[in-house]
């Protein structure tokens, strides 16, 4: 795919991986439909893609909310007049052990909170708005691309029985939908990236980070550009599908 003039939708735009990857695609001309939860960030993140050469517009969506992703994917196409492809992206974090021991005594569980604010988000989100983006593209006639944002933890992590298991659910998904709507002209892959430096991985313990960026042979985080360069990879390379990119700089959890 030549990503100049295209329409891509990046959930989660508005701050940290999914703002690097639309900007890097904003730099080969794609235009960007940039979904999140707060105006601000949005704006911010608009500009930034103008400011590197492509259009930008600014969509206030949950991905959570079946009606919302419905109606903000109608108004992407009416805006837009078309239907590219889509990085599914946006996520959130709700560590814990399963079962929290302290001196003997078990002193926290997993709550069932975290457990469904996770997959609503990092699972249930992703369907929606890969659902919704196969049948405007399959609608429209138009040859697309779907990027699950998977991660290193979907081997399963200690701390992150939800997000390990969401993130495992993406990375499948990515796989059946590369099966099921390669007829269409539709490919879907996924990437897992390891360490990332943004505020989600500023989230994290120092320690379990310090442990953790240690343990990759290249010893360092990766940056939010070099998630930007293999999206543009999976977009560009027509014979990618079905497949998942480790992006961890080597490490393995
Ligand atoms: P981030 O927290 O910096 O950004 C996530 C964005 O998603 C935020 O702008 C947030 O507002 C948005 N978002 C959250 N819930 C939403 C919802 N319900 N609807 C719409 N938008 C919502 O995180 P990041 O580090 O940029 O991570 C982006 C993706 O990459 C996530 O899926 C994350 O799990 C994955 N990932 C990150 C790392 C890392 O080290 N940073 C590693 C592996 C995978």
């Amino acid at each position: 795919m030549d990503l100049n003039g295209k329409v891509i939708v990046v959930t989660g735009g508005g701050q940290g991986l999914g703002r690097s990857m639309a900007i890097t695609l904003a730099a080969k001309g794609a235009k960007l439909a940039l979904i999140d939860l707060s105006r601000e960030k949005l704006d911010e993140a608009v500009e930034l893609c103008k400011a590197a050469g492509g259009d930008a517009k600014a969509y206030i969506a949950n991905v959570t909310k079946e009606d919302d992703v419905i109606s903000t994917f109608d108004q992407i196409v009416e805006d837009f007049g078309s239907f590219n492809g889509i990085i599914n992206n946006a996520g959130i974090l709700r560590d814990g052990l399963l079962i929290k021991v302290k001196d003997g005594e078990i002193v926290k569980k997993l709550s069932f909170t975290e457990w469904q604010d996770v997959i609503d988000v990092n699972l249930t989100g992703v369907f929606l708005c890969g659902r919704e983006a196969a049948e405007r593209m399959i609608k429209l006639g138009i040859e697309g691309v779907i990027i699950n944002i998977s991660s290193l933890s979907r081997a399963g992590n200690i701390g992150q029985t939800n997000y390990s298991a969401a993130k495992a659910g993406v990375a499948a998904m990515a796989v059946s939908w590369a099966k099921e709507l390669a007829r269409y002209g539709i490919r879907s892959a996924a990437i897992a990236p390891g360490i990332i430096a943004t505020d989600m991985a500023a989230s994290m313990k120092p320690e379990a980070l310090e442990n953790l960026t240690a343990a990759a042979p290249l010893k360092r985080m990766g940056t939010p550009e070099e998630i930007g360069h293999t999206c543009a990879y999976i977009f560009e390379n027509d014979y990618f599908t079905g497949r998942i990119i480790e992006m961890d700089g080597g490490l393995r959890l």
